[in-house]
């Protein structure tokens, strides 16, 4: 992406943390450079400013961080896709297993009308279980995924293909 080698160059990597042997790639770097952090939201405007969009969907927590200026920028709305028992409203839910259990995001079922284009955003790819699960929910509730959009992919893990062999379009500002 155009600003992709720069963007990966404020963001930091923590080792051994949440646990031993995790590599956790910390963006707070990045958000606290002000230059940094306009870069990074001209990246994703730049690509999605020509594509006909109705909503950016954000993954709980940090793809909100992404997708509110962009929704802003864009001149479209903004839907939370939150971790469960978050949303008051009547709301559907995929389930989903991580390495040690499972987890879930929901949507509020009045979120967006049937055929709406999403973009589909979070801050990190890592087995791709999340974003897989967040564009299967949305996909279910009658949207379109235009794409699926992430900060960083991280390739050794595979969840970038896994969510494409699942026929979803990826970008990543890098990798
Ligand atoms: P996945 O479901 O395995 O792809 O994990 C992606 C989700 O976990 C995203 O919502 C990320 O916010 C979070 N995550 C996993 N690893 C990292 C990391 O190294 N840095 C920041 N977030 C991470």
């Amino acid at each position: 992406s155009i600003y992709g080698d720069y963007i990966k160059s404020v963001i930091r990597t923590v080792p051994d943390w949440p646990q031993e042997g995790v590599n956790f790639r910390d963006i707070t770097p990045l958000l606290q450079n002000s230059a940094a952090f306009r870069k990074l939201i001209d990246s994703f405007v730049h690509r999605y400013q020509e594509m006909e969009l109705d909503a950016i969907a954000a993954i709980d927590a940090r793809g909100f961080i992404v997708g509110a200026p962009l929704a802003y920028e864009l001149g479209c709305s903004f839907v939370p896709v939150r971790k469960k028992g978050k949303l008051p409203f009547q709301t559907i839910s995929e389930t989903y297993t991580l390495e040690y259990g499972e987890a879930e995001v929901e949507l509020h079922a009045d979120a967006f009308r049937k055929g709406d284009r999403i973009l589909l955003v979070d801050d990190l790819i890592a087995t791709g279980g999340t974003m897989l699960a967040a564009a299967k929910l949305i996909t279910r509730s009658g949207g379109l995924v235009v794409e699926t959009s992430t900060i960083v992919d991280l390739p050794d893990l595979g969840g970038a293909q896994l969510i494409r062999d699942a026929g979803y379009s990826v970008f990543a500002v890098c990798s």
